[in-house]
């Protein structure tokens, strides 16, 4: 399918080729005819599937029909996202998706001083994308009033939960005027969620971006197997290759980044973590020196991933490898983006390979195994002790294994 035939504006259609999005995705080809047609969306998927340009078009096309006083500007369009990274990244879009326009869009988010945002608010802006806290605070201080929005985003609704944010957002519903047409957005959809979607939603149509069980056959699969006590020095080994520029390397939890980051550091290898426990400007400083070449290395957990987008990124490395085959595919699917070469390294321990059996079993493909592997698992025999660990925390993941096999 052509985006020509979607039926968007012209100016909308030249932008999408200055981007080169050469088809529709998923998401888009299902939830843009919908959102044209008015009505409300409940849509499920995750960041990647290409949704901000499933709900940014539409908006942008309605709002180009929409006779526009650029002397006095409304606020007609309300886009509410849980993260300061998300939130810029959906204002660089319609920038992007509305540049042969006279349509303008602005961001805010807390951290920073209220004062550069509140300038742009006062010259009029016709699309506003917010983080809660910031648009309530800024909302109470009158410099923003949501009596004109006629098309209000949800955007990632799972995780503005998991962050807290639930009362934040009766409060916006609240304020915003019963005629609108709302789209709500979630990686998940748990009974919480749907509740939730009940209280925003008119007859809504319900989209699904497939979930994606393909890897893009420009990314290269590799995995060193090794022991847990020597994943430290076997990631040390690997960045000795001085052909990974840069890399983005995953850990499951907070602490595990905390401690990669430590031990790169005092090794001389520049790099930062991102995850839950950062501040929002911590965060960003960390992927802005990313992005701009000042870190070797930036190490995120699964959750603070979501949504990252880093163009050229050519390497990512798992520490340990995930227990869902899902969350292998979007970490890896980080790098060889729009076409470019990409490279997956994976650290596996004895007891993660029921976790590569699952990944390898969905993505229909095999993962190369390192044989030049100064630190390969040792076949020396375990004692007692350690073969009683050993099991134990082999029957602890696999029974975690299932348990999430199940929910899903
Ligand atoms: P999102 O899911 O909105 O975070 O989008 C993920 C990435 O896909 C972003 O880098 C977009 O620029 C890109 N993208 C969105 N739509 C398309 C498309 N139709 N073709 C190619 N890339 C796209």
């Amino acid at each position: 399918m052509e985006f020509q035939e979607l039926g968007l504006h012209s100016n909308i259609n030249k932008a999408i080729k200055d981007q080169k999005y050469k088809h529709p995705t998923d998401i888009q080809k299902k939830a843009i005819p919908i959102i044209l047609a008015k009505q409300d969306v409940l849509g499920s998927a995750q960041t990647g599937t290409g949704k901000t340009a499933a709900f940014a078009l539409p908006i942008i096309h309605h709002l180009i029909h929409q006779n526009i006083d650029q002397k006095k500007r409304k606020v007609k369009a309300l886009v509410v996202t849980p993260t300061r990274e998300l939130a810029i990244q959906i204002d660089e879009n319609f920038k992007a998706y509305s540049k042969y326009t006279n349509i303008k869009n602005t961001v805010i988010y807390g951290g920073v001083s209220q004062g550069t945002q509140t300038k742009i608010l006062q010259s009029g802006v016709d699309i506003l994308i917010a983080t809660p806290g910031r648009l309530l605070d800024l909302m109470g201080q009158g410099f923003i009033s949501l009596s004109d929005i006629s098309y209000f985003v949800l955007d990632e609704a799972d995780r503005m939960l998991d962050m807290g944010f639930i009362n934040d957002i009766k409060k916006i519903l609240n304020e915003l005027p019963k005629e609108r047409q709302s789209l709500f957005f979630s990686a998940t959809m748990p009974k919480n969620i749907l509740d939730l979607s009940n209280k925003i939603l008119r007859n809504p149509k319900m989209v699904a971006a497939h979930k994606i069980s393909t890897v893009a056959q420009t990314i290269q699969q590799f995995i060193y197997y090794t022991n847990k006590q020597s994943k430290k020095e076997l990631l040390l080994y690997i960045l000795k290759n001085q052909d990974i520029k840069q890399i983005l390397i995953f850990s499951r939890t907070k602490h595990g980044a905390d401690r990669i980051v430590r031990h790169l550091t005092k090794n001389k290898i520049k790099a930062l973590a991102i995850h839950g426990d950062k501040s929002q400007n911590q965060r960003q400083r960390a992927l802005t020196s990313f992005k701009n070449n000042e870190l070797r290395a930036l190490v995120a957990t699964d959750i603070a991933a979501r949504g990252i987008d880093i163009n050229a990124l050519s390497y990512v490395l798992n520490y340990d490898v995930p227990n869902e085959a899902e969350t292998y595919v979007h970490r890896i699917g980080r790098c060889g983006r729009a076409g470019k070469d990409g490279v997956s390294i994976s650290i596996c321990e004895p007891e993660e390979n029921i976790y590569i059996n699952a990944i390898e079993k969905l993505t229909k493909q095999k993962i190369s195994i390192i044989e030049k592997n100064p630190f390969k698992q040792t076949d020396k025999p375990m004692n007692a002790k350690q073969k009683k660990e050993f099991e134990k925390e082999k029957n602890r993941k696999k029974q975690e294994f299932f348990a999430n096999r199940k929910k899903r």
